[in-house]
């Protein structure tokens, strides 16, 4: 059945730049079996703790994050590109191949001492999922999980994230 999820995904050699072999999830969430299919293994990777909050990263992030925080009967909280959230934000700056990006969370979304699990589609050289993991933090929440779809192994992300609890469905 993982290999039926793992067939869906569409890659797409130079897209956005140049060398990036992108990994297209949007037959997968077209095919309602297969995104079914898809939360229940998503679940199965999730530790056996109460989950207070699903943390989504934009954008890609939020198909999944929102249904693991419905199942998981937790509250759904979106991280976003600077410029996006109107309230109050922390923020956490993350190097990327050439320059820094930022990602912002709302200052009220995390209540000290909930247990959060971070969702994203692709983990790839860690450094998104890290600055996730640090705002969680900032708020006072502490990380169950940082669980993603797919990994890009051979970018060797995990190094980057080896202080946390990780999971993968799909490794490449
Ligand atoms: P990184 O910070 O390098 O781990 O990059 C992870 C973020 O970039 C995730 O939010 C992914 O959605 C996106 N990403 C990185 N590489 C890919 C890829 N090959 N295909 C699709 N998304 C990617």
């Amino acid at each position: 059945m993982l290999d039926l999820i793992e067939k869906s995904i569409r890659e797409i050699p130079d897209f956005p730049k140049p060398g990036i072999v992108f990994k297209d999830i949007t037959p997968l969430l077209s095919d309602a079996r297969l995104m079914k299919l898809t939360l229940e293994y998503l679940l199965k990777g999730v530790p056996d703790v109460k989950i207070d909050k699903v943390v989504g990263i934009e954008s890609r992030g939020f198909f999944f994050a929102t249904l693991l925080a419905e199942h998981l009967n937790a509250g759904f909280i979106p991280i976003r590109k600077p410029g996006k959230l109107p309230y109050k934000v922390h923020s956490e700056e993350y190097e990327l191949e050439y320059g820094t990006d930022e990602l912002n969370m709302h200052i009220d979304a995390i209540i000290p001492g909930e247990n959060v699990l971070i969702h994203d589609d692709v983990l790839a050289t860690g450094g998104t999922a890290l600055a996730a993991a640090k705002l969680v933090e900032k708020s006072g929440g502490k990380v169950v999980q940082l669980n993603f779809l797919i990994e890009l192994a051979f970018l060797n992300g995990r190094e980057k994230i080896k202080n946390y609890d990780v999971f993968s469905l799909l490794k490449y």
